[in-house]
């Protein structure tokens, strides 16, 4: 196994990074209102072939801290050097290749481990067609900029959320006709599948988020798995293999066996699922503990690197390779371990 994929998987089990004051940092961070950074702020980090996406804590005691010499910076992780020669990755616009657009930052589902929050919090106003157009225009010149993807909150329902998302796919394809758009959307009718095809997004994610029935029921309490699953296949039949992906967390009181039955049977499907270990902060901890009972422990980098393994192997079998997207989670390669590109 490659040893910048061991020290990867090591700082996505502490998830944050202390940057004292005094380093220079050559971007700003960014501050997400989706994915496992949402709420903080966070940089992308690139060494070898490895990124990783850290939440920036101030704690000065934290785990893992940036160090900066005149030959560049390093990470250390417990006072002992981790990585040298990191680069600071330039992020786009939340991820480090691509404008990945939130629209709208509230939602009504109460799944557990999400960090975005609920009706009536503060929140951002919804993001408009013109500015996501301009973010995407502001960003485009930059070198690695290669994809747009968009994702949502569900204000107040699927079906409108899913209409806005559609109008906004099809607004960027028509000002960029040839960029990879990727959609991340919740499905209860599946007909919105073929709508977001038409719309021009080139693939999608509808996510599953965790195997064993009983504990979605307990996770997503307004979601229908079923429909879920359904959504997958035919998003499949749509999209094409290799253009359709979901996430599955972890550390959420699944066994490993559960994740390898859930990853045999949605790649079974054609779909490629994406591994993603939970990440626990202010906004999820407590709904987390509500649902499950008690606040789950951080998934160790041994059991990222072994269901990894085991997640290329599922893959191989399936004919199926995380190298076939061009927008998301595959493409940025921040947050989790992905076979493929890191083992
Ligand atoms: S891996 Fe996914 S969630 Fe993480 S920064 Fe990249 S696009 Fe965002």
């Amino acid at each position: 196994m490659k040893e910048d994929t061991v020290r990867k998987a090591k700082l996505l089990e502490v998830g944050e990074i202390f940057i004292p004051k005094e380093i220079d940092m050559p971007c700003f961070a960014s501050r997400s209102t989706a994915g496992p950074d949402a709420g903080s702020g966070a940089h992308a980090f690139e060494f070898g072939s490895a990124r990783v996406k850290l939440s920036v804590t101030k704690d000065p005691e934290a785990r893992v801290r940036l160090e900066q010499s005149p030959g560049g910076f390093s990470i250390l992780l417990d006072g002992e050097p981790l990585v040298e020669g990191v680069r600071v990755l330039p992020l786009v616009a939340h991820a480090p290749n691509q404008a990945f657009l939130n629209i709208g930052q509230e939602c009504i589902m109460g799944c557990a481990f999400c960090a975005m929050p609920g009706p009536g919090a503060e929140h951002a106003e919804p993001l408009s067609a013109e500015r996501a157009l301009k973010i995407i225009s502001i960003n485009a010149s930059h070198p690695s900029f290669s994809a747009v993807a968009i994702t949502s909150g569900i204000p107040e329902s699927v079906s409108a959320t899913n209409d806005s998302i559609i109008d906004m796919v099809r607004t960027i394809r028509a000002h960029y006709p040839a960029i990879p758009i990727g959609a991340e959307a919740y499905i209860e009718d599946p007909d919105d599948i073929l709508r977001f095809r038409e719309a021009g997004a080139t693939e999608i994610k509808i996510n599953i988020e965790t195997w064993p029935s009983e504990l979605f029921r307990k996770l997503c309490p307004g979601r229908d798995r079923v429909r879920t699953l359904a959504a997958l296949e035919k998003a499949v039949e749509v999209f094409g293999r290799g253009h359709v992906t979901c996430n599955l967390i972890v550390g959420m009181g699944e066994t490993d066996r559960d994740v390898a039955d859930g990853l045999k049977a949605l790649a079974e499907l054609g779909v490629v699922p994406n591994v993603r270990a939970i990440r626990i902060g202010p906004l999820n901890r407590a709904k987390l503990e509500k649902a499950l009972g008690a606040v789950p422990g951080k998934v160790t980098a041994e059991r990222l690197l072994a269901l990894g393994e085991q997640h290329r192997k599922i893959l191989e079998k399936n004919g199926l390779d995380t190298g076939t997207f061009e927008t998301m989670c595959f493409s940025c390669r921040c947050c989790d371990i992905v076979p493929m590109a890191d083992l």
